[in-house]
């Protein structure tokens, strides 16, 4: 969990131990906003859409949507999470991973 900085450490960013939110596909990075800034320099350095570069977006392993695991139906056994075999758990398109 963010907190707001006292004025005299304005350029300090506290983070709490309070949770940092449910959505399963939020890293500690696309909370504080870091991966928006790493978008926009692929973004402007290869011309392609800053989306292509998220895979909660267009950049998404096709295969696993962007979770970087797979999940298969195995409903004679317990619950199952695998690796994905396309991306190698990179989460990434092959398009987005050629940039
Ligand atoms: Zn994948």
């Amino acid at each position: 969990m963010l907190e707001a900085c006292p004025e005299s450490y304005v350029e300090t960013i506290m983070v709490g131990p309070g949770s940092i939110g449910t959505f399963n596909r939020s890293t500690l990075t696309t909370y504080m906003g870091i991966m928006d800034y790493i978008r926009a320099i692929f973004s402007k350095e290869t011309g392609q859409p800053a989306g292509l570069f998220s895979f909660n977006s267009s950049g998404a392993c096709p295969v696993c949507k962007g979770k970087g695991v797979t999940t298969p139906d195995t409903s004679f056994a317990d619950p199952l999470t695998i690796l994905c075999e396309s991306c190698g758990g990179t989460r990434y398109s092959d398009e987005a991973l050629s940039y």
